[in-house]
């Protein structure tokens, strides 16, 4: 199974700050990317189309989408569908990255939806997961991934191909503060969630789980190296072409 090393640009970038750092992120990486890997950016929805230009008909680099609406087309004033990423030449989506879930009021049940409505449209998603830090004060750690796995996956067919959909452990504490979760935190939420797809999912070994929460091009190696990590995605350390690229090529 190749690693996935995917980069979040969230709300970040201009035109002009896009089609630099995009060609800057293939000058740095092409010739030197191991054989095991595989790059997704994610822009907003603003660069996408300059960005697959610049990644166009380059093997093993994919171009993703941050968001989508669970609708072909319609009257949804200010939302977009797989349809139209599709068009753009975007083959990955996230679903319920936790900014979405906690500043923007994403339920666990939309985004199910989000997840079978992407995949029937075919977008590979990426189904992202992770616990607040009160939760995991509480021990509820295991519990919130049961959760957020149980309202995601449902009605997700049971022999998918193990490519169309991953899943991003990303606990929120970590995300865009600095602070990693450490190893063993990291393996025990991969293997609890490589346990709970075995239950709904026949090629559960192949589907993809990544980490994300602060990786940085001095932690990247580690956190690519530990048991059930299939890859990272990366906020913060995305946007410039010369962090990403040393995450892309950890050892
Ligand atoms: C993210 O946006 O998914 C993320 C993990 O951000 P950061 O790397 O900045 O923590």
């Amino acid at each position: 199974m190749k690693k996935l090393i995917a980069a979040n640009w969230k709300m970040f970038k201009t035109w002009s700050e896009g089609m630099q750092t995009a060609r800057e992120l293939l000058v740095a990486t092409r010739q030197d990317l191991p054989a095991d890997r595989e790059v997704l950016l994610i822009p907003s929805f603003t660069l996408l189309k300059g960005v697959g230009e610049v990644f166009s008909g380059v093997e093993n680099y994919y171009l993703g989408a941050q968001n989508f609406y669970p609708e072909e087309q319609g009257a949804y004033t200010g939302e977009i569908s797989p349809v139209q990423l599709k068009d753009l030449g975007c083959s990955f989506a996230l679903a319920g990255h936790s900014e979405r879930r906690h500043v923007l009021g994403e339920t666990d049940e939309f985004v199910g939806q989000k997840v079978r409505f992407g995949l029937e449209k075919g977008l590979n998603i990426i189904l992202c997961i992770g616990e607040k830090i009160e939760e995991r004060k509480k021990g509820q750690v295991e519990e919130v991934l049961h959760r957020q796995l149980a309202k995601g996956l449902a009605g997700v067919e049971k022999d998918i191909e193990p490519q169309r959909l991953s899943i991003a452990y990303e606990p929120v504490w970590a995300i865009g503060t600095g602070e990693v979760a450490g190893p063993k935190e990291i393996v025990h939420a991969h293997t609890f969630i490589r346990n709970e797809l075995a239950e709904y999912f026949q090629f559960y070994k192949d589907i993809r789980i990544l980490y994300g929460g602060s990786v940085k091009p001095d932690n990247a190696s580690q956190i690519l190296g530990l048991d059930n990590v299939d890859g990272v995605l990366v906020g913060g350390a995305s946007l410039k072409a010369e962090s990403f690229s040393q995450i892309v090529l950890a050892e």
